[in-house]
């Protein structure tokens, strides 16, 4: 597998603004943001998407969950924000490195999924 723009991200190869990073991910904002606020929320270890998630992965997947809570409490957006993981093609994804799209300020109420 080719190495993802958010491999060369975390690497400091490309520019972004990381926003948060710890032993085992990084949070950025959203280069084309679908809402006021869009973060998306990025382990260090290049796993694909969810579905090639492991067991072993079960640590990393819970700790991204609490940074992606942390994050919203941060944002002032604890009380309303949507969560999103796009896999595979067929699910819209198009950077296949894993990634979390955390969304808010925006009203969700009236939209589908
Ligand atoms: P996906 O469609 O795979 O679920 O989401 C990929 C997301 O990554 C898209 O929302 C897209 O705007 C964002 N994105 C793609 N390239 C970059 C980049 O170089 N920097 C940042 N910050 N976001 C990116």
């Amino acid at each position: 597998m080719s190495v993802s723009i958010f491999t060369k991200i975390i690497n400091r190869e490309i520019p972004s603004e990381i926003i948060y990073e710890d032993d085992l991910c990084i949070a950025i904002n959203d280069t084309h943001p679908q809402a006021p606020i869009h973060i998306l929320v990025i382990p260090k270890k290049p796993l694909v998407n969810l579905a090639e998630a492991e067991e072993s992965d079960k640590d990393l997947l819970g700790h991204l969950m609490l940074v992606i809570s942390k994050l919203a409490h941060q944002q002032g957006i604890a009380d309303g924000f949507r969560v999103v993981a796009n896999n595979g093609r067929g699910g819209g994804q198009t950077v296949f490195h894993l990634h979390f799209h955390l969304m808010g300020r925006k009203s969700f109420s009236e939209q589908g999924m």
